[in-house]
């Protein structure tokens, strides 16, 4: 057995540390690209109780290993691999819309200083825990999902911003 056991070389290091990242958790992976599909989409998810949830479901998991066979090697990753479905945290009744806002920004039109509506802000309230969270959509893709809010005409809506003033 002499010799099996000495220091790691460079090489070999530099593969642990790359292994290391390889071992990223899986779930904060899946939440994430999740996360990222719902900014997209401009559809709510609360991350947060998927977090609180998540964090929970490891611990209840852990604790009844330890009252069974107690944590052995290899159940750390075991544990981190444990399926989590995500969906329940994007059903839309999960979700309570407080208010849609304007969201502007500052542009300079014709030498004057003007707001102008770039998209909508949806607050939403997680019913769950209260958590507060904002969907985003830009302005043209609203009018697309809200024909309603949409002026008919870009010329009728010039007039009525002109009318307005
Ligand atoms: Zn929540």
């Amino acid at each position: 057995m002499a010799g099996i056991i000495r220091d790691a070389t460079v090489d070999e290091k530099k593969d642990f540390i790359e292994v290391k990242h390889k071992n990223r958790n899986p779930f904060q992976v899946k939440l994430a690209a999740r996360a990222l599909k719902h900014t997209k989409d401009h559809t709510p998810i609360c991350i947060r109780c998927a977090q609180l949830d998540y964090q929970d479901k490891i611990e209840r998991v852990k604790t009844e290993l330890e009252r069974s066979q107690g944590i052995i090697q290899g159940d750390e990753d075991k544990i981190k691999r444990l399926d989590f479905n995500l969906d329940d945290y994007a059903r839309l009744d999960r979700f309570e819309l407080l208010e849609v806002s304007d969201a502007k920004e500052a542009s300079i039109v014709a030498g004057q200083k003007v707001h102008v509506l770039v998209g909508k802000n949806e607050n939403f309230r997680c019913k769950k825990r209260g958590c507060g969270i904002t969907v985003y959509t830009p302005i043209e893709e609203w009018n697309e999902k809200h024909p309603k809010d949409a002026p008919k005409k870009s010329t009728e809506a010039a007039v009525t911003a002109g009318s307005m003033m």
